[in-house]
């Protein structure tokens, strides 16, 4: 397993971090849905035995068991062999006294004395603002000065801008961004990538293959890679290697569900070259060959300028027609329809169309928003929570 060093905090972790939103699930029974725990235990164990030192959770993960299971893999003499990282979402710190103890709560589910990495989690444009304002950073110093974490960092989403804002108000030790060769000019986008090295700043990666997204490609896409100088390469290690090339970035980690998946991960993240600067120049040109037909496949030809919003009803279209499209162009359903199921929370779900089409007359594009919002609706609403 390749290791890099964690920013400037002096140690190293494995290149491969195994995250732990997408543990094995039971899948039958008054439990379905549910971690299945045995095998959990077993793919965390397997990880830790075979080269990976970093491991990564949160308190929301699997309804709030992730940590608690990721504590329990780890007891019995893997806690000191590896840094595990955990995130606190501004959600669950209403005061400040909650911080606190979910912290506590944190250490005794994953059932050690310290954190290595504490993040807030998900920053995005809209919370930066109240984190600043309740000065959380602070909250995470002073827990570092009791010895109750080691590091402070955070995840973010959201776009660059605010990225650079965030990044820049504190020495942060690091940062958790979404990143992978389809999205580098979205989210913190690749320039987000370089900033976190110039600030010396741990980068880990998250969200390497777009939810499993990249690893299944449609025919167009695998037709790229299968005629290419490296036909036996797998779509996954395509996208890993995309990452490996960088040298800001510290753990790639990978939400890993089955034994077979973390194996063919561990070797790629093992092999001599997976080293930094290890794309040649035909390689990149491939992979950028792949984003633009990935590009060519949206099925809605939304741009997302949000020139039809505000709709009255609060209808977020733009949204939509993007979870719409990747859920077509990555043929991965099920996290596309909880991303519209989510929409309902957030009061910006397509049931809420009542046709009044204020939105088609501002559509530059010309689009069939009503018409395209009723088969969106068809395909991704169907999950259940
Ligand atoms: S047609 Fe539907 S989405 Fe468009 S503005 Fe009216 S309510 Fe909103
Ligand atoms: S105005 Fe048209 S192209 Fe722009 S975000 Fe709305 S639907 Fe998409």
């Amino acid at each position: 397993m390749r290791r890099r060093n964690y920013g400037r905090l002096g140690f190293d972790v494995s290149l491969l971090g195994l995250g732990c939103m997408r543990l094995p699930r039971i899948t039958e029974g008054p439990d379905a849905g549910k971690v299945d725990p045995e095998r959990a235990f077993q793919l965390i164990r397997y990880a830790a035995d075979h080269g990976v030192t970093y491991f990564d959770t949160a308190y929301a993960y699997h309804s709030k068991n992730s940590e608690a299971i990721l504590g329990e893999a780890l007891d019995g003499g893997y806690r000191e062999k590896v840094k595990i990282a955990t995130k606190q979402p501004l959600l669950a710190m209403k005061t400040q006294a909650d911080i606190r103890r979910n912290l506590e709560n944190t250490l005794k589910k994953l059932r050690t004395d310290y954190l290595d990495v504490y993040l807030i989690h998900s920053i995005t444009p809209d919370t930066w603002a109240e984190i600043k304002r309740r000065d959380i950073p602070g909250e995470f110093e002073r827990f570092r000065a009791e010895g109750l974490i080691r590091a402070v960092g955070f995840s973010y989403h959201g776009n660059f801008p605010c990225f650079q804002e965030v990044l820049s108000y504190r020495d942060w030790d690091m940062c958790q961004i979404q990143q992978n060769f389809y999205d580098t000019d979205k989210e913190a986008t690749a320039a987000g990538i370089r900033l976190a090295g110039e600030k010396g700043c741990a980068l880990v990666i998250m969200e390497p293959l777009r939810g499993g997204g990249l690893a299944t490609p449609p025919a167009a896409i695998q037709s790229i890679y299968g005629d290419s100088r490296w036909p036996n390469r797998s779509a996954a290690e395509w996208a890993f290697r995309h990452l490996i090339n960088s040298p800001e970035v510290s753990c790639v980690l990978s939400g890993m569900t089955t034994l077979e998946q973390l194996k063919e991960n561990i070797a790629i993240f093992s092999q001599p070259d997976a080293l930094p600067g290890c794309l040649s120049p035909e390689e990149k040109d491939l992979l950028g060959r792949v984003k633009a037909a990935y590009e060519e496949l949206s099925f809605i030809p939304c741009t997302g300028c949000e020139y039809c919003l505000p709709c009255p009803q609060g209808v977020n279209i733009p949204r939509i027609f993007k979870i719409y499209n990747n859920a077509r162009i990555f043929d991965r359903l099920q996290p596309q329809q909880r991303l519209y199921f989510l929409l309902k929370r957030g009061k910006g779900h397509g049931s809420l169309c009542v046709a009044c089409g204020a939105c088609e007359k501002k559509c530059p594009q010309k689009l069939d928003i009503i018409g395209q919002l009723k088969i969106s609706h068809e395909l991704l609403d169907g999950w259940l929570e």
